[in-house]
This record gives C-alpha cells, sequence and structure tokens, in this order.
C-alpha cells in the first residue's frame, strides 16, 4: 500500500452546504456554526497537504496495524454452497475495531488546529476507547461523556478509557445512553469551543462531520478493493456492512461508488423483529423511520407521531441509534445502495456459525452484516459474474 489512503474532490457529495442531495446540512445552535466553518477549512487545508497525509499514512502502518487483511472464509463459503465470501478484517486494527481509522485523523486535525482538548460520546464504549487511545498518543485532554446506564453495564471500556487517561463523565439525562451523551458532548464543544475539539464517532452530525468520517473511514474500502482484486482476481458481486450510524460502512462503500456492478447492501439492526417496533432499523419500518433531525443532521430517524424520539432496541450497542448517517440515506434514495436488517436471534446464530467454520469471533455488529452474507450466499452461484446489466431497486 502506498500512503495515499484519502482521496477528496473524487465525488460529488455533499455539496458546498454540507447535503447528500436532500439530507444532511448543519441543524446547529447558531455559535457553533463559526467552529464549524473553521472546521470545514481546516479540514480541507489538511487533506491538501501532503504533510498530514502522510503523518496519518504513517500512523496508520505503523500503530493501528494498517493494511487489515483481507481473508477468504473458505469452511463458510463451502458450508453455504454458494457464493465465496471474503471479509475485511477490521477487528484486527488497534483497539479491535474500525473506530481508531476515524479518531487518529481527527485527532491529527485537532492537534493541527492547536486545539488541546477533545471532547466524544460514546455508546458501548468503543468510540471512546478509541478517542482515549489517539489522545494519548497525541498528548491531548480527552474528556469523553456516556450515559450512566452505558457506564455500568460497559465496565471494561469505562476503565480502558481510564488507563489511557482519558476522563469519563456519566450522562444522567434522557435514557442516560448514547444520544444522551452526544447531547452533552456537543454542550461541553458549544461552551469550549475555543480551546476543545468534537471528535464525533460515526457518519453523523452536522457537516463536515458526515463527510470527514466518511474519508478517514474510507481506508477500508481503498484497502478492501486492492486485496480483493489480489485474493480473487476480481471486484466482488456484493459489499455488505452492518449500519450503526454508518462510519464503516460508508467506509468500505466509498471505493466501490462508481463500480455500478458491484451491489452494495447495508444491514440494520432488525431488534425483536420490525413489526413490534423493538428495533434500530430506520430505513426498514415507515410507520416510525421518517425524515427527520436528530443532532445536527437530517437523515431518517426513528420518532412517533410528534416527531418525539423514540428508544431503539439492538443487541449490539453499537447499532442501538435512532438516526442514521445522511449519506445513507441518499445513497439509499439514490438507488446506489440497499439497506435490509438482521435480527437479534440472525445475528448471533451469525456469530457462531463464523466463529465455529473459521475461528473468527465477529462483533455483534459485524454479525449482522455476517447474517446477510450467510442469507444470500446460498442463493448465489459458486462463481457469480453477473451479467454486467445496471442494478434495479428492488
Ligand atoms: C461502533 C461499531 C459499529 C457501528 O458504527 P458504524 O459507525 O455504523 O460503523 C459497527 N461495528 C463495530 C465493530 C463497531 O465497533
Amino acid at each position: 500500500m502506498t500512503g495515499d489512503y484519502i482521496k477528496t474532490g473524487t465525488t460529488n457529495v455533499p455539496d458546498e452546504r454540507g447535503y447528500f442531495g436532500d439530507f444532511g446540512g448543519r441543524f446547529v445552535p447558531e455559535t457553533l456554526i463559526p467552529a464549524l466553518d473553521e472546521l470545514v477549512i481546516a479540514y480541507r487545508e489538511a487533506m491538501a497537504d501532503p504533510e498530514f497525509q502522510g503523518r496519518l499514512a504513517h500512523l496508520q502502518r505503523t500503530y493501528t496495524g494498517r493494511p487489515t487483511p483481507v481473508t477468504y472464509a473458505k469452511r463458510l463459503s463451502d458450508h453455504l454452497g454458494g457464493a465465496q465470501i471474503y471479509l475485511k478484517r477490521e477487528d484486527l486494527a488497534h483497539t479491535g475495531a474500525h473506530k481508531i481509522n476515524n479518531a487518529l485523523g481527527q485527532a491529527l486535525l485537532a492537534q493541527r488546529m492547536g486545539k488541546k482538548r477533545v471532547v466524544a460520546e460514546t455508546g458501548a464504549g468503543q468510540h471512546g476507547v478509541a478517542s482515549a487511545t489517539a489522545s494519548a498518543l497525541l498528548g491531548l485532554e480527552c474528556i469523553v461523556y456516556m450515559g450512566s446506564v452505558d457506564m455500568a453495564r460497559q465496565q471494561p471500556n469505562v476503565f480502558r478509557m481510564k488507563l489511557l487517561g482519558a476522563t469519563c463523565v456519566p450522562v444522567e439525562s434522557g435514557s442516560k445512553t448514547l444520544k444522551d451523551a452526544i447531547n452533552e458532548a456537543i454542550r461541553d464543544w458549544v461552551t469550549n469551543v475555543e480551546t476543545t475539539f468534537y471528535l464525533l464517532g460515526s457518519a453523523l452530525g452536522p457537516h463536515p462531520y458526515p463527510m470527514m468520517v466518511r474519508d478517514f473511514q474510507s481506508v477500508i474500502g481503498i484497502e478492501a478493493r486492492e486485496q480483493i482484486v489480489q485474493e480473487a482476481g476480481r471486484l466482488p458481486d456484493v459489499c455488505i456492512a452492518c449500519v450503526g450510524g454508518g462510519s464503516n460502512a460508508i467506509g468500505l462503500f466509498h471505493a466501490f461508488r462508481e463500480d455500478e456492478y458491484v451491489e452494495l447492501i447495508g444491514v440494520e439492526a432488525g431488534g425483536h423483529g420490525i413489526s413490534g417496533g423493538e428495533h434500530a432499523a430506520r430505513f426498514a419500518d415507515p410507520n416510525i423511520g421518517r425524515i427527520g433531525v436528530l443532532q445536527g443532521t437530517k437523515s431518517f430517524v426513528m420518532q412517533n407521531a410528534d416527531g418525539q424520539i423514540v428508544n431503539t432496541h439492538s443487541i449490539s450497542a453499537g447499532l442501538d441509534y435512532a438516526s442514521v448517517g445522511p449519506e445513507h440515506a441518499y445513497l439509499r434514495q439514490s438507488e446506489r445502495a440497499y439497506y435490509t436488517y438482521a435480527t437479534d436471534d440472525e445475528a448471533l446464530n451469525a456469530l457462531q456459525t463464523l466463529s465455529k467454520l473459521e475461528g473468527i469471533i465477529p462483533a455483534l455488529e459485524s454479525s449482522h452484516a455476517v447474517a446477510e452474507a450467510i442469507k444470500r450466499a446460498p442463493t448465489m452461484p459458486k462463481d457469480t459474474h453477473r451479467a454486467h446489466q445496471p442494478l434495479r431497486a428492488r
């Protein structure tokens, strides 16, 4: 791999105002607009600076452990008897997930902007750990807001953040989970905007965050595209990723966006099933998943008839959020990507199947994507060379 992980200017979204078609934008208090403007400029300058790019690429290689491999899941593929399945191994990145890609990029940007204090939100604690890690590496003060309910059920990650020198602040408002932690992190940022950088964890929030997070995560797809060609001799027919806020999915999809015969599939958390409303499948349930604004961005939001955010449910904390990144809403509307869901039970079964057949224990989040692969693979030929016709909506 060369150091040139991040390509900008090769995509037409978002526009100048931060919109991906109808979605995205900047729905924030007036006091944050100058800070977002400053961030847009600093980000553009950083991305155009070979030194910044080189530093990030060097850390990706020597600290994060990139490139992460693509692993051929032969026993799983044979077991399913259809499509050949390859896994992009973000579980092998430092701290155990893709979150470090984004945390490192944003922390480098914070340092470049002269901000010595970083605030972050976390649900399950994975983004908190990644932010604390990147902050420790770069000598930044790190404050992580976390719902007190989440702190109680994710003790090991709270412990890790403390070890890494971060301050984990319990949030007692609302449902005391991720959405409330984001509110608190934004409140802190508004108050301390001169000295503080908000290190947002997924492809969400006001512009430029969805774009910035996508770009920092696009290393996943850039590597995967090269690696699959090396391993399989051609591009994949289908790319599947789970979608919480949507950062790992958009990071994978981005490199394939112009390969129009590569089908892109996002998998949301189907929880206990769609009909009972206990899920986090923002796209799958038109009764409660509708266009709305949450935490700075316009996208699909799970809400009741009055526009109140409804409680979500998923077995996996990382997918358990009421909104979804605006670029996914755009990719869905423009039919470049399709979205489906896997239930808790399907994800658990997928986790067990992959563990037993491949010796790889996936995260519960990723297990949702594995579940979709398990459903689809048997319906596909062993070597799918799809006739090159444009994809159609189903
Ligand atoms: C946090 C997390 C997710 C959900 O976040 P996205 O922004 O949707 O990627 C998914 N998978 C894993 C392994 C995670 O840690």
